[in-house]
């Protein structure tokens, strides 16, 4: 791919668009409900993996970079999505080490954690 001044302001445009979105999802993180969090997060995870790979194909990225780079992010964003909890009790955002399971247990209160992110079960506050 030869690095040309059209490439480089895709790229400038990349970062710029990046950081926008990622100011925004933090923003949301930091302030919306658990309930809010819960019901968007799976939402918020896919378009943001979807936009990073639109981009990525923008910027000119070598096609048999995406055979193996799909899949592979399709299969990050979905961990990711189940290794991430909201917590009710004091609103945290509960990461789990293990990125294949999800947290059961609030670490900041210690407060049992709800429904998995997208879902809101019997118990749950409507959100
Ligand atoms: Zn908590």
């Amino acid at each position: 791919m030869p690095t040309t001044i059209h490439s480089m302001n895709r790229f400038l445009v990349f970062f710029i668009v990046w950081a926008i979105l990622g100011f925004s999802a933090l923003l949301f993180y930091f302030r919306a409900s658990a309930a809010a969090k819960r019901r968007n997060h799976p939402f918020i995870v896919i378009i943001g993996v979807a936009i990073f790979l639109g981009f990525l194909y923008w910027v000119g990225l070598p096609s048999e970079v995406f055979l193996y780079g799909i899949p592979f992010a399709i299969f990050l964003a979905f961990s990711y999505i189940r290794s991430v909890r909201f917590c009710d009790a004091c609103n945290a955002n509960v990461i789990s080490r293990n990125f294949l399971t999800s947290p059961k247990q609030c670490t900041k209160c210690g407060a049992p954690l709800g429904a998995p992110p997208g879902r809101t079960g019997p118990g749950l506050p409507p959100g």
